[in-house]
């Protein structure tokens, strides 16, 4: 049972009545048809929320191409809106709360006891597996038949979305809530890696690889953190020069045809780095990432390989200098209180994310798709 607002709605309309308009994946490497389905009422701890904003992200794409999702599913999971609907048990959020979205876990196992959702026992399940993990159903309707949805437990590509009270993060709401949905993913992953995962201490330097959101998130907080030397290893001219402007203290074209190991060593001082952060994907850059790590060094991998890539490891090497490698999801974030600080960052003027972003209308949302694809933007944000 949920707490209705009852503003436009006819009085005899059922809780299940809602109409969303929704972009549907129907076929992988498809275009998302943009069509109207049928949302259900919030469950006991849930939200109905009806969305600002939701920004694109990598992970959007790859479902939508490759990972084997259910379809028909409505993917999107950088969600920002304001609360329409709340359940019964739901306590933390009341109706006209702004909420950002972040990604799904059960609060349950042992990772999430002990604040560490991100690896949660049941990530893949409650944020890629299209249905509610407890019963196999979906809020998400077109007469009568089944759109899968709770896509990182929002499935935010659409007008009104179900979210588990759990995640969904209360922020000010006197904040430009069209900005803020990349916080739930894309800026705390990157942001994450350097602040959580690799705990970036002041005065030692990193090598960041790729300026995607990620890359630039990591950019900034990496100065944020007071990097001794902040290097980004990025193809795209532009976001060399955004990178220096955000924080960067050298940049590198890796296809300028010189030795990108060298520069970055040059970049360094001299020596090497105490961290590098790939986010490329690219097996050769995991191996470039390793070779230039100082003893003691931290390679952290975000970017996601292809599944059957190898990646040729010089083990002696890394034994040698005692590396570390972390494997990163979601920047070890717990969003309830990571994102709030995140914002802080932004507030402050730290962490200014928004010059990553580029705005698209809902019926644009295949072109800001193909815009994240082609490298053109590096964030794009769907705007309702
Ligand atoms: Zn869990
Ligand atoms: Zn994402």
């Amino acid at each position: 049972m949920g707490t209705e607002l009852a503003e436009g709605q006819p009085l005899q309309a059922s809780k299940a009545a809602r109409q969303a308009r929704a972009a549907i994946a129907r076929k992988q490497r498809e275009p998302m048809s943009l069509e109207m389905v049928d949302v259900a009422a919030p469950r006991d701890d849930e939200v109905l929320v009806r969305l600002v904003a939701t920004g694109v992200c990598h992970t959007d794409i790859v479902c939508r191409d490759a990972f084997p999702v259910p379809m028909p599913i409505v993917l999107g999971h950088e969600g920002a809106g304001v609360v329409e609907a709340v359940g019964s048990k739901v306590g933390n959020l009341a109706i006209g709360d702004h909420v950002i979205f972040s990604f799904n876990s059960c609060g349950a196992c042992s990772n999430c006891q002990s604040h560490e959702p991100a690896y949660c026992h049941q990530f893949l399940g409650l944020n890629f597996g299209g249905v509610l993990l407890e019963d196999g159903s979906s809020p998400l309707s077109q007469n009568g038949t089944l759109v899968h949805a709770n896509f990182f437990g929002q499935s935010s590509f659409a007008t009104l979305a179900i979210a588990r009270a759990k995640n969904a993060v209360k922020v000010d709401p006197t904040l430009p809530l069209d900005l803020l949905g990349p916080l739930g993913c894309g800026i705390q992953t990157g942001a994450g890696a350097v602040m959580n995962s690799l705990k970036v201490r002041a005065g030692r330097a990193i090598v960041i690889f790729g300026a995607g959101a990620v890359g630039m998130s990591a950019v900034m907080a990496a100065k944020v953190v007071g990097a001794s030397a902040v290097i980004l290893v990025e193809p795209n001219a532009a976001r060399r020069a955004l990178a220096l402007e955000l924080g960067a203290t050298a940049t590198i074209d890796p296809r300028d045809g010189s030795d990108t190991v060298a520069a970055i060593r040059a970049a360094s001082g001299g020596a090497g780095v105490d961290y590098a952060l790939d986010t490329t994907g690219i097996p050769a850059i995991m191996t470039t990432a390793s070779e230039v790590l100082l003893p003691n060094g931290q390679l952290g991998l975000i970017g996601i390989p292809p599944p059957d890539a190898m990646v040729p490891l010089n083990i002696m090497s890394i034994y040698a200098r005692g590396l570390s490698l972390k494997c990163i999801v979601e920047g070890d974030s717990d969003p309830q209180v990571f994102i709030p600080q995140l914002i802080a960052l932004y507030k402050s003027g730290k962490l200014p994310f928004d010059r990553l972003i580029k705005k698209f209308p809902f019926d644009q949302i295949n072109e800001a798709m193909a815009a994240s694809e082609s490298g053109d933007v590096i964030k794009p944000v769907i705007v309702f």
